[in-house]
C-alpha cells in the first residue's frame, strides 16, 4: 500500500492528521480552500492590532494534546490563560491563535486557495480535482472540513456512503456565530484577565485582544454574538449588526471609544451536537476517512484527536 494521503482542510484536525503522518514517514499534501491555513484557529490584523476571531482558546484534557500544548508551549507559540471558569488548563497563541495552525503546518505540503470541487477514483488512487483545476492524486483521502461542507462535496462528487453514515454525517449541527472585531481608542474596560461570557442576549462572549497579549500596540476587542442573534441575522447587513452587538456592550465599550470594526460570518463555528467517534471510515471503493470537530469534544482539542486518530489509523497499514 503507498503511504501517500491527500488531506483536505489545514484546520486542526487536517494539520494534526499531515504532520502526524508526516512525522511517520508518510508523504502528505494537505489542501485548503482558504487564503491562509488554519481554518478557524483565526486571527486577523485590523489596523496596527490583532484580534483572534475565530477560536478564542483551547482546553487541554487528553493526554495526546498535553504532549503537544507542552512542546507548543516551550517554544514560545502557547501560553496559558486563566479564565478561572474551566476545570482544565486553558491556552492560547502567544501571537493568535493562528500561530497554532503555522506551528503545525511548518514542514508540510500545504496548498491554500485550492478549493476541491471534486474526488474521484482511479485505478488504484483517487485524486482530488480543485476550482483552479489542479489535480492531486494519493493512495488515501481524509476530510476535515465540517460536515455540511462534506456531504455537499461527496454529493457534488457523486459519492454514494450508505444510509446509516450520510445520516451520521447529517446529524452534525454547528452553531452560527457573527464576530465582531473593533478597534478602539484607549485600553477597553473589560476586566482582568480580559473576558466577559453572558448566558442571554445577542453577546456571548467578548475579549480583550490586548490584554490577552496579541494586540499589545492597539486595544482590540472581539466580540461573538450568541447562536440564537447569530442564526437570526445570518444574511442581515453586517455593519448594522455590528454595530448593534457593540451597542449591545455599552457599558464597557463607550461609544466614543470605537475607532472602527469589521464583521466576520461563521456559518460554522461550535458544533452543537456531534458524533461520539473520532472519525469516520467512508465505505467507499477508495480509502476515505472523514473527520473534525464535528466528531468528538467539538472544540480544537476534539479536532486534534480527530486528526490525530485518523493518522493512527491510517498508520496501522502495513
Ligand atoms: C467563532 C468561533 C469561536 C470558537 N471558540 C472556540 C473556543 O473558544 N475553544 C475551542 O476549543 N473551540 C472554539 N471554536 C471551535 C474551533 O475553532 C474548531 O472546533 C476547530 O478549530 C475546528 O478545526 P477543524 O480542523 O475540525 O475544522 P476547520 O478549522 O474548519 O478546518 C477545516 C478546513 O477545511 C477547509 N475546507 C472546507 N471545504 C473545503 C474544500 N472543499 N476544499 C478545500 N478546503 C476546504 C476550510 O477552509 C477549513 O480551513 C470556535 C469556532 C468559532 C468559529
Amino acid at each position: 500500500m503507498n503511504k501517500n494521503c491527500l488531506v483536505i482542510g489545514a484546520g486542526m484536525a487536517g494539520l494534526t492528521a499531515a504532520r502526524t503522518l508526516q512525522q511517520n514517514g508518510w508523504q502528505t499534501t494537505v489542501l485548503d480552500k482558504g487564503r491562509g491555513l488554519g481554518g478557524r484557529l483565526a486571527t486577523r490584523r485590523i489596523e496596527a492590532g490583532k484580534a483572534d476571531h475565530g477560536a478564542q482558546y483551547f482546553t487541554v484534557r487528553t493526554p495526546e494534546f498535553e504532549k503537544l500544548v507542552a512542546t507548543m508551549q516551550q517554544v514560545g507559540v502557547v501560553k496559558p490563560w486563566d479564565l478561572r471558569t474551566s476545570q482544565h488548563p486553558l491556552f492560547v497563541g502567544v501571537e493568535g491563535m493562528n500561530a497554532v495552525a503555522k506551528f503545525l503546518a511548518n514542514g508540510l505540503d500545504v496548498r491554500t486557495n485550492e478549493r476541491v470541487v471534486s474526488i474521484a477514483q482511479n485505478d488504484t488512487d483517487c485524486t482530488a480535482t480543485t476550482e483552479t483545476g489542479n489535480r492531486f492524486t494519493a493512495s488515501h483521502v481524509i476530510i476535515t472540513a465540517p460536515a455540511p461542507q462534506v456531504i455537499s462535496l461527496l454529493k457534488d462528487s457523486g459519492i454514494a456512503l450508505p444510509e446509516q453514515q450520510v445520516n451520521d454525517l447529517q446529524s452534525i449541527v454547528y452553531a452560527p456565530c457573527l464576530a465582531v472585531m473593533v478597534v478602539l481608542n484607549q485600553p477597553s474596560q473589560i476586566p482582568v484577565p480580559g473576558s466577559l461570557k453572558f448566558d442571554n442576549g445577542p453577546v456571548a462572549w467578548v475579549a480583550d485582544n490586548q490584554q490577552k497579549g496579541i494586540s499589545p500596540q492597539l486595544p482590540t476587542l472581539t466580540i461573538h454574538a450568541s447562536p440564537a442573534f447569530s442564526r437570526a441575522h445570518l444574511e442581515s447587513n453586517l455593519d448594522q449588526t455590528g454595530a448593534q452587538l457593540i451597542e449591545a456592550l455599552r457599558e464597557w465599550i463607550p461609544a466614543d471609544t470605537v475607532v472602527s470594526y469589521q464583521v466576520h460570518r461563521w456559518r460554522y463555528s461550535l458544533a452543537e451536537r456531534t458524533q461520539p467517534d473520532p472519525f469516520l471510515v467512508a465505505q467507499t471503493p477508495f480509502s476515505l476517512l472523514i473527520g473534525g470537530d464535528g466528531f468528538g469534544m467539538g472544540n480544537v482539542e476534539g479536532a486534534f484527536l480527530s486528526g490525530w486518530n485518523m493518522a493512527q489509523h491510517l498508520l496501522q497499514y502495513p
